[in-house]
């Protein structure tokens, strides 16, 4: 359904069962024998053709995410420029892995080491990246030669198909993926526990991640392996505005991450901690740029913000802002905003003490804390009072304040004067500490790795 007019069918998609979903296992697992041994250069070369053909179709990808996930046309084009970033990136790793890597040569002996792949993957993305991340996932499985089973979020299966029909054009065999559109919490048990599942790439919520990882981890009749759990979960990002920090910039940066696709982003800046020196000044300045931002049905480009993703979000959503209004101070916002779709106004609320709910609970939604420091070492104590640790970001003008934070703020992703969202391929390998995750850096050079097992074989010559 598109979000902004609830009405409007986009996709019309099957559940799998429990029986298919042992299949697409069954029948990843017996093509792996075929797909693990296949030259890495050709699956290379099927990569960037994907990357080509989504380049190809940017404008039809970038529709599908603003009618199925509500994205605005800047935040699903980032979406789909990731998805493209990926697949260039984990393309030229794979030529990195591929081959025979460095070793010692000890005398009279050839010695080498190569990366195999690991045998079947389960890639289970979230909605809120629909593409980018399914992308990510799927396609660092299917470079270094593993078989997947793709599991799409049943908010946004429709992007998931479309990309899947892309794998296609671009050369991937039928059966090196399997796309099994389903309900998560009807097929996701037995799609983890299988003993053929040698894997699984999650990235979602911290309780399913936590149960992923809980059921992975019971060995189960007939199963070979240890699995290996991938997961990158939920976070309550801290933007931390010192004394002497550009106030101007700081209110952009916190705006721009608080509610930048309605504060639907792991990055997403859910609590802004600030130096009582400016606070009043700081609290008066996000009001009035709040308060500017457009909401209304994400394909007009007048909207800022677009509706959340469901009416379980929505009404999820609006519970939080009705008990954080008792924890602090309603500064802005407060409630849902007006049309059919499932809008809500962008809402601060200041004077949020550590201990409050809405300081500690991802809400996953535009919800801002403003939370008061007596000085930097303050700002950052808070800051890290928190069982997440995935972004972060600090505004200070300060290079002790700086250099403290980088290495005492405790997060997989730290900015210094910008803002915590909108990580780069390349540039921010990506993922979180703590109940954040795995810290699988997604988009980094230890990536691949995470696909992969290494084989060192030894030949005496002489
Ligand atoms: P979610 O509810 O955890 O769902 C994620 C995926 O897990 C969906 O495909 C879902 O399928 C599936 N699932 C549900 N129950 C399952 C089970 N028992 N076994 C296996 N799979 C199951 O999360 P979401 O609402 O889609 O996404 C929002 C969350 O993702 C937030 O917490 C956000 O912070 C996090 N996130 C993290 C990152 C990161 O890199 N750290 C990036 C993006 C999002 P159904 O849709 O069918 O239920």
């Amino acid at each position: 359904m598109n979000p902004s007019h609830p009405s409007e069918v986009v996709g019309i998609h099957q559940k799998a069962t429990l029986e298919l979903a042992n299949r697409a296992v069954e029948s990843a697992y017996e093509y792996f024998r075929e797909w693990g041994y296949t030259n890495p250069n050709d699956r290379v070369r099927k990569l960037l053709a994907a990357a080509h053909l989504l380049r190809e179709h940017k404008f039809e990808f970038d529709a599908w995410l603003v009618y199925e996930a509500g994205k605005t046309w800047p935040e699903a084009e980032a979406d789909v420029s990731e998805a493209i970033d990926f697949c260039e990136y984990y393309a030229r790793e794979m030529l990195r892995f591929s081959g025979s890597q460095p070793t010692v040569q000890m005398p009279g002996e050839r010695d080498e080491m190569q990366y195999l792949p690991l045998g079947v993957g389960i890639i289970i993305p979230p909605w809120n990246f629909p593409l980018a991340i399914l992308v990510g996932m799927t396609t660092a499985a299917l470079v270094t030669g593993n078989t997947v089973v793709i599991k799409p979020s049943s908010e946004t299966p429709t992007v998931a198909a479309k990309f899947a029909e892309l794998l296609l054009e671009a050369g991937f065999p039928d059966r090196s993926f399997s796309f099994l559109p389903g309900s998560g919490s009807a097929i996701g048990d037995s799609l983890v526990q299988h003993p053929k599942t040698r894997f699984i790439a999650f990235t979602g919520s911290r309780d399913v991640g936590l149960r992923i990882n809980e059921l992975a981890a019971k060995t189960q009749p007939g199963q070979k392996w240890i699995k290996r759990v991938i997961a990158e979960m939920g976070g309550k990002d801290a933007i931390i505005v010192d004394r002497d920090a550009d106030l101007e910039k700081a209110v952009d940066g916190v705006v721009a991450s608080a509610f930048g696709y309605q504060g639907q982003k792991c990055s997403a800046c859910s609590r802004a901690i600030v130096d009582e020196h400016v606070y009043d000044d700081f609290l008066d300045r996000v009001k009035k740029k709040t308060e500017k931002l457009t909401v209304g049905p994400s394909e007009d480009p007048a909207n800022y913000m677009g509706p959340v993703i469901s009416d379980i979000a929505r009404r999820t959503i609006l519970q939080y802002i009705g008990v954080g209004s008792k924890e602090g101070k309603p500064v802005t916002g407060g409630g849902a905003a007006s049309g059919d779709g499932y809008f809500i106004k962008p809402t601060v609320i200041a004077d949020v003490k550590s201990d409050a709910r809405i300081f500690q609970e991802e809400i996953f939604g535009p919800v801002l804390a403003v939370t008061k420091a007596k000085d930097f070492e303050h700002a950052l104590e808070l800051a890290n009072d928190s069982q997440y640790g995935l972004t972060g970001a600090v505004f200070s003008n300060n290079a002790e304040h700086i250099r403290e934070a980088r290495q005492r703020f405790f997060v997989g992703n730290l900015y210094l004067n910008r803002k915590c969202t909108g990580a780069m391929v390349g540039a921010h390998p990506f993922g979180g500490f703590n109940m954040s995750g795995t810290d699988s850096k997604a988009g980094g050079p230890d990536y691949l790795l995470l696909f992969l097992q290494a084989k060192s074989i030894a030949e005496r010559v002489a």
